[in-house]
């Protein structure tokens, strides 16, 4: 067993946890209003060991079966720079793809609601799927970057709590999210941050430091600041497919009606909605903006 192709896969799929923990600690630190407890509290109740399993086992494979093809020596820097590219898109497109099979394949845990699903898709005039989420989930999202694995899924609380009127309002906006293929051009949009942080560090930031002849701490620092660069870049773009959906959203249930659902929603979530976070505007940004 190669103990450093080992290492690799294990480093490499334990990141996005490894980042998700950090956020979670930064956004309770940030936030004056929440503990950090109601943030553990709340990723608890949204987090899934199935799915988890599954995203990490994928994750796991693509990387140990990469290791071999990102070491080799005796490759030109072309052919290892399109090695590199070849394995972010298929790291960055992973979980995208993959996710909404497994809603499809779990259908106790992400359950048919023939009746809304009917409802909506009959007075938006579309065809995606409605998956009611089996959890103490108060939230909706839309999933799926391959045009047939468009899902919309929708916690079971929000059925019991809102009334089919503002399920309409909440739907609209994840309608928004799938009719604007939001979710592919994010995904094609963060494919293209990582290749382009590969080759400015590959090709600008490594011989700059290997001339000057810098410790290998600003290896570790350069690339640090290109990831959190990225991030930036990347919640800049997500905050303007938030604004989209919810225009969208506005369009379709009235302006007045969809504020008030926003409203709602926050209270519902005990002020989620209030708070700034990385991917979505702030409830004040979102309500000045469908106004607007
Ligand atoms: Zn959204």
């Amino acid at each position: 067993m190669d103990m450093n192709r080992l290492k690799f896969a294990v480093i490499l799929t334990g990141l996005p946890v490894f980042v998700m923990i950090i956020s979670i600690i930064t956004n309770a630190i940030l936030s004056k209003k929440h503990k950090l407890n109601d943030y553990i509290k709340q990723f608890q109740s949204s987090f899934d060991w199935v799915n988890f399993t599954i995203l990490s086992s994928a994750l796991f494979l693509l990387n140990f079966t990469f290791f071999p093809l990102l070491q080799a020596q005796e490759k030109s820097q072309i052919e290892s720079t399109s090695i590199g590219i070849a394995f972010i898109i298929l790291l960055v497109g992973l979980s995208p793809i993959l996710f909404p099979l497994i809603v499809l394949i779990r259908t106790s845990k992400y359950e048919v609601d023939d009746e809304l699903e009917l409802l909506v898709n009959k007075e938006m005039n579309t065809t995606i799927k409605i998956r009611v989420i089996n959890q103490n989930v108060v939230n909706a999202f839309a999933t799926g970057v391959l045009p047939f694995t468009n899902i919309i899924l929708i916690g079971a609380p929000l059925l019991k709590q809102f009334t089919s009127e503002e399920l309409k309002a909440i739907i609209a906006h994840e309608i928004g999210h799938t009719i604007k293929r939001h979710m592919l051009y994010l995904t094609l949009l963060m494919i293209l941050i990582q290749i382009s942080l590969l080759l400015l560090h590959q090709y600008v930031v490594l011989p700059l430091i290997l001339l000057n002849k810098l410790n290998w701490i600003f290896k570790g620092v350069s690339f640090g600041i290109l990831f959190v660069l990225g991030n930036e870049i990347f919640s800049f773009f997500q905050k303007k497919t938030e604004y989209s959906a919810d225009k969208f959203a506005a369009e379709t249930v009235g302006i007045n009606n969809y504020a008030e659902v926003l409203k709602k929603l926050n209270t519902v979530t005990g002020g989620q909605l209030q708070n700034k976070t990385a991917t979505h505007p702030t409830l004040i940004e979102r309500l000045e903006y469908i106004k607007s």
